[in-house]
């Protein structure tokens, strides 16, 4: 065999040694997806089941959602109640390997949502705080760490190296709302998915459904919204990349406030778009929020 080609078969093999023996990984949604791939790097292969601009609160699972399952070694979710749907889609799939609740040790919220007769439900929506992504991190690494142990170290300073963005990160979010007055510090959008944001950053968030999409907002709600966006002159009024725009629109118009943009609430942006990753979601997300809080 000539020499030339033969070092090329080797090398060959060898990487498809080496593909073959990636941990095959199911995320629940995007922004999940996208911190385990940080962790992970190049010894998983990421499946995210809920894609960018998608509502993982609705989502209807397909025959290739059930088949992706099926053949996956760890299946990482968010848990909260984000994704009602993927217990059934789990067993249904015959799937019996290891599932990860990757809140697992989060505080979470309570909400009493006006939609389900005022019922205390979790809120789900905890990775819009800096801190609670941190300890995704550590949940996500502790369980590869478990299911591949051979690569153990390397998952490990893949964590560091993520963590230390994610504080560069909060350092930065830090002092961009410095310069937002209290009195600003109120935001209207779809859905209430950013409870926890408005927790870590002492922002008032207000919307016309609850905790989930799939809640009807009620009409008396709805006009108690905008009475308050006329009473306390909000401006910071924004449709989301996953929830339908026109509720919000409607409300803008009638409160006769302009909408102010796009926040990513449960869902990246496309590769190409302003969110491709949770680093740069929260980026868009918080210069978003402070364009509009500081304009006179
Ligand atoms: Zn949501």
């Amino acid at each position: 065999m000539n020499k030339f080609f033969f070092i090329a078969l080797v090398s060959v093999c060898i990487s498809a040694a080496a593909m073959a023996e990636k941990l095959k990984v199911v995320a629940s949604f995007s922004i999940l997806g996208d911190i385990v791939r940080n962790v992970g790097a190049e010894h998983i292969e990421v499946i995210d089941i809920v894609g960018p601009n998608s509502d993982a609160h609705i989502f209807h699972p397909t025959p290739l959602t059930a088949q992706q399952i099926a053949e996956a070694d760890v299946i990482f979710i968010n848990g909260l109640g984000f994704e009602g749907w993927i217990e059934r889609l789990i067993e249904a799939s015959g799937f019996k390997g290891p599932v990860v609740t990757v809140t697992k040790g989060i505080t979470a919220k309570t909400f009493a949502d006006s939609n389900q007769s005022y019922n205390i439900v979790n809120d789900p929506h905890a990775w819009h705080s800096i801190a609670n992504i941190k300890i995704y991190v550590k949940n996500i690494t502790k369980a590869l760490q478990e299911f591949d142990a051979s690569h153990a170290l390397d998952y490990q300073q893949h964590a560091e190296r993520y963590l230390a963005q994610l504080d560069d990160l909060e350092e930065w979010v830090q002092r961009a709302f410095q310069q937002v007055p209290l009195a600003k510090r109120k935001a209207i959008t779809a859905h209430d998915a950013f409870q926890y944001f408005g927790h870590e950053y002492g922002i008032t968030f207000l919307a016309p459904v609850g905790v989930s999409t799939v809640s009807e907002p009620s009409a008396h709600e709805v006009v108690k919204l905008i009475e308050q966006i006329k009473r306390e002159s909000i401006k910071a009024v924004f449709v989301e990349n996953i929830a339908n725009s026109r509720l919000i629109n409607q409300i803008a118009k009638e409160a006769k406030v302009d909408v102010s943009g796009v926040l990513y609430s449960d869902a990246l942006s496309e590769p190409s778009g302003p969110a491709a990753n949770y680093i740069s979601m929260m980026r868009h997300n918080v210069s978003t929020l402070v364009k509009v809080m500081t304009e006179k």
